[in-house]
């Protein structure tokens, strides 16, 4: 049986009389910094001089300081700047400053687990991923709620990297809805899959496809959309509240009969060997050395490929569309 922590497995005394150093004040920075900050911990956040993290910080109340000093004074040092930059900032600027005993900590494994920062052996190395955006890691804990999180020691060279992890997990709030274990493999080589897969690939590319199959039959493009797109969202949040069989339980009898027996044709023997050669290329490294590559070359793929998306025909029946629907537009 899975093992799930809650608020009496973590000691929050663990990172008294510490300095937690968060790095980077985005979606995950802030959430996690004004948390922390909120359960009594004390929390520096370092980010650029010139930046627009600078005046949010301050405005929130926070200490704020250039990455190199708080990483000097950060006995935990939390990366939460974009990963694809991490490494950059990471050798030049928080490197020197991991003396022997302190904590590096990530809330995404993909730099660790691709060997794009290579830490000292005698720091502690882990990670606490919340399973939801800072936004929510924000407004759940000031609900007293808390976004369940994913704990993985990548390296304990103190004995106490669990229990640091624990006490970082409480402070955040993690540990009010429970915090699992996992390996930075595994949840860097999961998460991989799931964007590229499901969520962000295979998602898009089921709609594009669907929407032009109908749109190439004669179909209107405005009746395509809302049959392909716009009705996913209802079907998303039912499974999401309460599993397939919710979904399955509130469509028509029709839609279920066709959605059961139709569905595996789509997603076939086919699809699952792509799934699985997209699996194989996430284990081996090769996704991850296309993907710095691509960074290192300045993005030309992925500029070319959202221009493209945008263009889509989906796209712009889409604008059309949601123009009737003022109520959809939110934050
Ligand atoms: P963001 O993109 O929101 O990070 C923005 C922050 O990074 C800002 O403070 C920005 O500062 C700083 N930054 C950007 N570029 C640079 C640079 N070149 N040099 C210095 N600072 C820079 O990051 P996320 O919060 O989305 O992600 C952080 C980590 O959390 C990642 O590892 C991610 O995988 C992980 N994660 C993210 C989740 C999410 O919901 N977003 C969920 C779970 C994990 P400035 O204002 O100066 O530009
Ligand atoms: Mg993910």
């Amino acid at each position: 049986m899975l093992k799930i922590f809650h608020d009496k497995d973590a000691d929050l005394d663990v990172l008294k009389n510490k300095t937690i150093a968060i790095i980077g004040y985005g979606s995950q920075g802030a959430g996690q910094a004004q948390n922390l900050h909120d359960s009594g911990l004390d929390v520096v956040v370092g980010v650029r001089e010139n930046g627009e993290s600078w005046s949010q910080v301050k405005s929130d109340g926070l200490a704020v300081m250039s990455i190199a000093d708080a990483a000097i004074k950060g006995d935990l040092v939390q990366m939460l700047i974009p990963d694809e930059i991490q490494s950059t900032i990471y050798y030049s600027e928080v490197a020197p400053h991991m003396s022997s005993g302190k904590t590096l900590c990530f809330s995404h494994g993909f730099n660790i687990h691709y060997n794009q920062i290579v830490p000292p052996k005698d720091v502690d190395v882990i990670m606490v991923a919340p399973k939801g955006p800072g936004f929510l890691v924000r407004r759940t804990y000031t609900e007293g709620i808390g976004v369940p999180a994913l704990l993985a020691i990548y390296q304990d060279a103190t004995g106490r990297a669990w229990d640091t992890g624990m006490a970082y997990a409480k402070g955040i709030g993690a540990t009010r809805a429970g915090v699992l274990e996992t390996t930075f493999k595994e949840e860097t080589e999961t998460d991989l899959f799931g964007e590229q897969v499901d969520l962000c690939g295979g998602c898009t590319s089921m709609i594009k496809a669907s929407f032009e199959t109908l749109v190439e039959a004669g179909y209107q493009p405005e009746v395509a959309y809302f049959e392909t797109l716009h009705e996913l969202k209802l079907i998303v949040d039912l499974i999401h509240e309460g599993g397939l069989s919710k979904m399955w339980y509130y469509v028509s009898n029709t839609a279920e009969y066709g959605g059961l027996t139709v569905g595996p044709k789509i997603i076939n023997e086919q699809s699952r060997q792509a799934m699985k050669e997209a699996l194989r290329r996430i284990q081996s490294g090769e996704f991850a050395r296309e993907f710095i590559l691509e960074g290192r070359a300045n993005k030309p793929v992925l500029n070319a490929l959202e221009r493209q998306e945008n263009e889509h025909p989906v796209e712009k029946v889409g604008k059309e569309i949601r123009a009737m629907m003022p109520w959809l537009k939110k934050d």
